[in-house]
C-alpha cells in the first residue's frame, strides 16, 4: 500500500508514519515526491490495515498498489525519477548519455577516450575494470588499477564515471572510484548484489538480463530499490532470441512498456543488443525516438585494437555524428539533450 501524505506534511508526522507501518509488521519506504511524500508500506496484506491507516493524522488517502513490484511503480511515484550522479542526469526530461570502451586497458586508452566522448557529447564515461566475460582465458579487466584510471579521467574531463561491480564483497571498493554502479545482464538475478548495492548510496545502473522478462526486470530493481536507494536506471541491452544476425535481438518496446509503468528512468544499450557497431547509430536513433531516458554506448579510439567487444564498438567520429541525430530526433519529439559543452572542465 502506498499512504499518500497531505502536501507540506513536517517531517516528524512521516517519521510517525513510517513508526505506525513498522508497528503493524509491515516494511516502511519513504519516497520523496516534487509534489507529495509518500510511504509505502509493504508486505503481507491483512484486513483493515488500509483503513487503520486512513485514519491516521496527516493523510491525504491510501491506495492499494497492485503491480508485483512496489516502489518501482508509477502508482508508488507518478512524478518520473532523474538520477543525477556528478555529470550525469538521467530521467525526468534528462537525456543522458554514457560512452566509452568496453574494458579500461590502459590510462592513455581511457584518458583518450574521456576527452573523445565527452567532445561527442557524452555526460558520463562508461569503462569495465572487473569483466564478466563468458571465457575464462578472456581479458578480465584491469580491476582495481582501471578503477583509478577511471577516476583521473573523471579528475580530468568531469565526466561522471560508470563501472561494473560483480560481487558484493567489491561494493564499497568500487564506490570509492566511480559514480554510478552498473549491474551487468548476467547478475540481474543475483539478489545478493541487488540487495548490496542497495544498501549503498551509490546510484545504479541496472542492465536487464538477456533471458529476464519485464517483469523479472522490474522485480531486480524492486530489490535495490527496497534496501533504500532510490537511484536507480533501468537499461534494456537486448535479449535472447532464435534470431542470429545480432548478437542478441534488442527490443525498443521495452522502453514505453516500462515507461506506463515506472518512474525510474529507462536507457537503452544499443552496443550490447546489437553487437555489430554499423547497427549502433540507428538503434541510438530509435532509442531517443521510443522515449529513452538516455543510452550507453562502447566507444574506442582505435576500435578494431579493443580487448573486449570489438565487433560493437564506434569510433569517436562515428559516435559524434550519431549523437547529432540523437540530438535532432529528441528535438523531434519535442526533448532536448545537452550541448557537448554541458560538462564543465572539473
Ligand atoms: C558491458 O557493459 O560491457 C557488459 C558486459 O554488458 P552486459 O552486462 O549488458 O552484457
Ligand atoms: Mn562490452
Amino acid at each position: 500500500m502506498i499512504v499518500v501524505m497531505k502536501r507540506g506534511v513536517r517531517a516528524e508526522a512521516i517519521q510517525q508514519m513510517v513508526e505506525r507501518i513498522r508497528e503493524m509488521g509491515l516494511r516502511a519506504q519513504v519516497i520523496e515526491g516534487s509534489e507529495r511524500t509518500v510511504v509505502a508500506a509493504i508486505g503481507e496484506k491483512r484486513d483493515g490495515e488500509q483503513q487503520m491507516l486512513e485514519s491516521c493524522t496527516d493523510v491525504e488517502r491510501v491506495v492499494p498498489i497492485l503491480a508485483p513490484y512496489k516502489i518501482a511503480s508509477l502508482e508508488a511515484k507518478p512524478e518520473p525519477t532523474c538520477v543525477q550522479a556528478g555529470s550525469l542526469m538521467t530521467g525526468d526530461g534528462h537525456i543522458g548519455i554514457i560512452a566509452g570502451p568496453c574494458s579500461v586497458e590502459s590510462e592513455e586508452q581511457i584518458l583518450e577516450s574521456a576527452r573523445a566522448v565527452k567532445a561527442a557529447g557524452a555526460t558520463a564515461l562508461r569503462g569495465g575494470a572487473f569483466k564478466p566475460r563468458t571465457s575464462p582465458y578472456s581479458f578480465q579487466g584491469m580491476k582495481e588499477e582501471g578503477l583509478k584510471l577511471l577516476a583521473a579521467a573523471r579528475e580530468e574531463t568531469g565526466l561522471a564515471v560508470v563501472t561494473e561491480v560483480m560481487t558484493p564483497e567489491h561494493v564499497e571498493l568500487i564506490c570509492r572510484y566511480t559514480d554510478v554502479l552498473q549491474i551487468g545482464a548476467r547478475n540481474m538475478q543475483n539478489y545478493h548484489l541487488l540487495q548490496a548495492v542497495g544498501e549503498s548510496s551509490c546510484p545504479v545502473l541496472l542492465k536487464r538480463g538477456p533471458s529476464a522478462t519485464m517483469e523479472e526486470f522490474l522485480l531486480a530493481a524492486e530489490y535495490i530499490l527496497d534496501q533504500g536507494n532510490q537511484q536507480v536506471i533501468l537499461c534494456e541491452r537486448g535479449i535472447r532470441t532464435f534470431e542470429t544476425h545480432t548478437r542478441f535481438t534488442l527490443p525498443l518496446a521495452s522502453v514505453p512498456w516500462l515507461k506506463e509503468r515506472t518512474h525510474l528512468p529507462v536507457i537503452v544499450d544499443p552496443s550490447h543488443g546489437t553487437g555489430l557497431a554499423s547497427l549502433v547509430p540507428s538503434m541510438c536513433a530509435a532509442s531517443i525516438a521510443a522515449g529513452a531516458d538516455g543510452l550507453i554506448v562502447e566507444v574506442h579510439p582505435h576500435p578494431a585494437e579493443a580487448r573486449s567487444d570489438a565487433a560493437q564498438t564506434l569510433s569517436p567520429a562515428v559516435f559524434q555524428e550519431a549523437v547529432e541525430v540523437c540530438r535532432r530526433v529528441a528535438e523531434a519529439m519535442g526533448r532536448t539533450i545537452a550541448g557537448p559543452q554541458a560538462v564543465p572542465v572539473a
